[in-house]
């Protein structure tokens, strides 16, 4: 099956709209047709080879809702008209402790990433930006009623790579949990922390965005750009996301931690961030990472956010503006994720 597509055809140039091969649908694949696709700050970061030499053309996009099309014979979960999603990855080996664990995002194989990856039957996966897409079933999510679906597709990267790190480490009543970086996933933290009970704070390069973010549901706002802000904070949290997509100083944001409290990155610049090692030390604090979530725990951050009712704050955009889009997510001006609309693709 030929569908439309865009894609950028090679590092760091303009995307183009273009066509891609769908396989055949397989007994246990969902052919799914794409309604709306987020874009997500790594679809830049990989378009432009900042993790490295990619395979072009590339058609990115790993928020992906739409409604089921056509389903194999031995697909029981979902049915023709079906509200479904896909987010980071569309397959994993199954059978490894972590795939076995519910954490398919850490298959010891690795998980098939939903665009720029090898696909199980060899060929290379290509992403959202698109008017279809063939996924195995079990990589397919339901989009519970009550959801709206434009502002649900950046909920399958950016919800459940922060619902996912808050859970982990705890965000609830009575825990003081930060957020840096006020973007796509730092506005989903700071609503899925708001509604879990935490107490939370927003760390943004500047006051520009308060009211959006006091809206959201954060308690306090602070701009990383004014130096007192580290001294007036200092020790203060238990948890600390950071969504930042370039690099920090990491010593700064780890002084802001409470005893025995984690700053757990889920940015992903290309470029190595380094630490002092007293930083941790002098208050049994730890430093982690986290990637997007498992099958599991994505289903159950949609429930969750269709019982709290919460979407992406989204500008949803035709194809033709992805290019532009980019432009804009670079400059951190973004409120809060571009979404395309597929209906534009040709
Ligand atoms: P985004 O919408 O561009 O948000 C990033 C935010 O970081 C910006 O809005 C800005 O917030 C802040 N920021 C940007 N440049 C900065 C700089 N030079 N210094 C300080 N702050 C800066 O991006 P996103 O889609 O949320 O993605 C964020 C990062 O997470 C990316 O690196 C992405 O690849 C990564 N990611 C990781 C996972 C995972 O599984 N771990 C999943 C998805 C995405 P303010 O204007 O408020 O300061
Ligand atoms: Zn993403």
């Amino acid at each position: 099956m030929r569908v439309h597509a865009y894609a950028a055809p090679a590092a760091a140039e303009p995307l183009a709209p273009t066509v891609v091969e769908r396989r055949a649908v397989g007994p246990n694949d969902v052919l799914i047709e794409i309604k709306y696709a987020g874009i997500c700050h790594s679809d830049i970061h990989t378009v432009n080879g900042d993790w490295g030499p990619q395979p072009y053309p590339l058609v990115p996009g790993h928020e992906i809702v739409g409604v089921v099309a056509e389903v194999g014979p031995a697909v029981t979960r979902h049915r023709v008209g079906d509200r479904v999603g896909v987010g980071c990855m569309v397959n994993s080996c199954g059978r490894c402790a972590n795939c076995r664990a519910g954490d398919e995002q850490y298959c010891l194989e690795g998980m098939v990433p939903t665009y720029a990856g090898t696909d199980r039957d060899g060929t290379i996966t290509q992403g959202g930006y698109s008017t279809h897409v063939v996924v195995d079933a079990g990589f397919v999510l339901s989009v519970p009623e009550g959801l709206d679906l434009a502002a649900a597709a950046p909920l399958l990267c950016a919800g459940i790579t922060t619902y996912s790190p808050l859970r982990h480490w705890g965000a609830g009543p009575g825990k003081k949990v930060a957020v840096v970086g006020l973007g796509g996933l730092g506005h989903m933290a700071v609503k899925i922390a708001h509604a879990m009970g935490a107490e939370v704070t927003v760390l943004s390069q500047s006051l520009k965005k308060q009211e959006d973010g006091l809206r959201l549901g954060a308690d306090h706002y602070y701009a990383t750009g004014d130096p007192d802000t580290f001294e007036r904070l200092a020790g203060r949290f238990d948890l600390i996301v950071n969504t930042v997509s370039a690099r920090i100083d990491v010593d700064a944001y780890l002084g802001l931690l409470a005893v025995d409290g984690t700053l757990v990155n889920v940015g992903a610049p290309a470029e190595p961030l380094s630490l002092n090692v007293f930083s941790l030390i002098s208050a049994r604090r730890s430093y982690a990472g986290s990637m997007i979530g498992g099958i599991a725990e994505t289903q159950e951050m949609l429930d969750f956010c269709a019982e709290h009712r919460l979407g992406a704050d989204i500008e949803l955009i035709s194809a033709d503006r992805i290019n532009e889009a980019y432009e804009r997510v670079l400059a951190s001006d973004v409120r809060y994720r571009f979404v395309i609309d597929t209906a534009t693709l040709g």
